[in-house]
């Protein structure tokens, strides 16, 4: 019988324990976690996303800005508003919402961002603590982290002995997932568009993590019986209801539930995470700038 890990009420605990946390923090010192939210230009799905960060942080009980910026806004003026974000101590998160404009070096703007209030976790300084594995003090990108969270739940912690395969090594994916299965003591395959016989590699994953970005690629008879298949892909197709378009993932979910220990659905799996990790993150910052430790979830 195969366990269909549930995203969304594992996302709901952790927003739960964050609004505690926010609680607990204001309570004790005063401090009201901060998350400002960039937004430049009109595109439709990231606009979407700004304001569903938006309401989750109230739901958070958090201060939340957003500043949406016209699609003209030069670099010099996004990099003087995160200036001024980095400055404002009421701010404990920074998330510039990508993809930014042609004109806008999207490196140089992540980079401005405050290591310290660097939630997505993009920041070099993040990204070299996580690879040497501090991380008590790092951000994590919210994605891989939260498909780990739902690895945790459903086979533990410590992960000794067990291969994984990450499909895909993007920055924001593919290399901090791999990172932290290494950290958790996995033995760890990172596979790619060159990687030779796919589907055998597959086949040796106890966990296997999809970040691909190519509808239900991962077929039913690559997934070992009981592996942890953990699904990132979102993938839109036509062919939905009423017209409407569908979501999938990069895995076969029918063929690949036929032999999973564990897997995530598309939607309802890792997608309610990213945005949970996102205000975990938000409320680590606000009580490491208290001096307290960051509560885990
Ligand atoms: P990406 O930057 O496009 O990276 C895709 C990776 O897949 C690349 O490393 C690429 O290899 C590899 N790849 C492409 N075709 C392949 C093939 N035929 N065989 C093996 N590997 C192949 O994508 P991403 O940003 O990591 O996102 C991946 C998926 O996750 C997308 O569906 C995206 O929508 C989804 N996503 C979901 C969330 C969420 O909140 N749930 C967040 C972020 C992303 P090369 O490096 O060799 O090109």
């Amino acid at each position: 019988m195969t366990t269909v890990i549930d995203g969304k009420a594992v996302a709901a605990d952790v927003v739960a324990k964050v609004r505690v946390a926010a609680d607990e923090l204001i309570a004790s010192t005063g401090v009201t976690p901060g998350i400002a939210v960039v937004i430049v230009g009109q595109d439709p799905a990231s606009q979407v996303y700004v304001s569903s960060k938006g309401k989750k942080a109230k739901e958070c009980g958090f201060h939340s800005v957003e500043h949406a910026l016209p699609a003209e806004t030069t670099e010099s003026d996004l990099v003087a508003l995160i200036q001024k974000l980095n400055a404002d101590p009421a701010i404990h998160g920074i998330l510039v919402q990508l993809p930014l404009p042609d004109h806008i070096d999207a490196g140089r703007i992540i980079q401005t961002i405050s290591a310290d209030k660097d939630v997505d976790g993009f920041h070099f300084t993040n990204v070299g603590k996580l690879g040497t594995g501090e991380l008590d003090t790092a951000f994590v990108p919210c994605t891989p982290a939260g498909s780990m969270l739902l690895i945790e739940r459903a086979i533990g912690r410590d992960l000794s002995g067990l291969n994984a395969v990450v499909v895909g090594r993007s920055n924001i994916v593919g290399k901090p997932m791999a990172n932290l299965l290494l950290n958790a003591n996995a033995t760890v395959t990172v596979a790619h568009s060159r990687t030779k016989d796919l589907p055998a590699l597959c086949r040796t994953a106890d966990i296997l993590v999809a970040a691909v970005g190519r509808p239900e690629m991962i077929k039913g008879d690559w997934v070992k019986p009981g592996a942890t298949v953990i699904d990132v892909g979102i993938n839109r197709l036509d062919g939905g209801a009423n017209g409407k378009s569908k979501l999938v993932g990069d895995v076969d979910y029918a063929g690949a539930a036929e032999q999973a220990g564990a897997i995530t659905p598309v939607p309802g799996g890792v997608g309610p995470m990213t945005i949970a990790l996102l205000m975990a993150n938000t409320v680590a910052s606000a009580y490491r700038t208290a001096g307290k430790s960051a509560p885990r979830f």
